[in-house]
């Protein structure tokens, strides 16, 4: 039989975690969502091990392929539809091959830009509200 438990000082912690710094604004710039200075990442979007200001652990956070999942779907919903229009324009060939070839770089450009702000913003969100694998607690017997 599964028994609920409050971890009271677990909540604490993450009332005071979240009075600090704003997920999103940390996130999307790319700081620490425990303290806001520290920088997150150590390549384009490698996760230090930890944040170098307050020393807040990042080896647990794990976004997997959701920022590239929202980072697509959003970049398609703005850039897909010139991928229709372009092609039907009453324009000569060439200007459509050259628009179509901007699409491409500006598409690209765009999904590079904004992956590591979703990786951050989501691993500061994993961060402010203590998600991570589900467990079972209290289940001895
Ligand atoms: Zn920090």
């Amino acid at each position: 039989m599964l028994k609920g438990r409050v971890d009271v000082s677990r909540a604490n912690r993450h009332l005071s975690a979240m009075s600090k710094v704003s997920p999103i604004s940390a996130g999307l710039s790319e700081r620490c969502p425990n303290c806001g200075q520290g920088r997150v990442f150590r390549g384009y979007l490698k996760f230090k091990n930890r944040c170098e200001a307050c020393g807040q652990d990042f080896t647990q956070s794990d976004t997997a392929d959701g920022p590239a999942f929202f980072v697509g779907f959003i970049v398609l919903i703005f850039f897909a539809p010139f991928g229709f229009i372009i092609p039907m324009a009453d324009q000569p060939l060439w200007w459509k091959i050259l628009l179509m070839f901007i699409l491409v770089i500006v598409t690209i450009v765009a999904s590079l830009i904004l992956l590591p702000k979703a990786k951050s913003l989501m691993m500061a969100l994993q961060v402010a509200n203590q998600a991570k694998q589900a467990e079972l607690k209290g289940d001895e017997d």
